[in-house]
């Protein structure tokens, strides 16, 4: 779900997620997908579009 090559770990995904389901790993961005409800919030902020929640 997130493009390790694109992420920069801005933090913004992790800090816009409702269900705090995103954490920085190692200088990326790492969704749970249990957590995960799928809403949009990071694919559409992330700036450098590394995030697609229909993966
Ligand atoms: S918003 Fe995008 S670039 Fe920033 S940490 Fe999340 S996935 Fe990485
Ligand atoms: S789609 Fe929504 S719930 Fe899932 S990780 Fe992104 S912000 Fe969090």
């Amino acid at each position: 779900m997130v493009d390790e090559k694109k992420c920069i770990a801005c933090g913004g995904c992790v800090a816009i997620c409702p269900v705090q389901a995103i954490k920085i790993v190692k200088g990326k961005a790492k969704i749970d997908p249990k957590k995960c409800i799928r809403c949009g919030s990071c694919m559409n902020f992330c700036p450098m579009n590394a995030i697609d929640i229909n993966k």
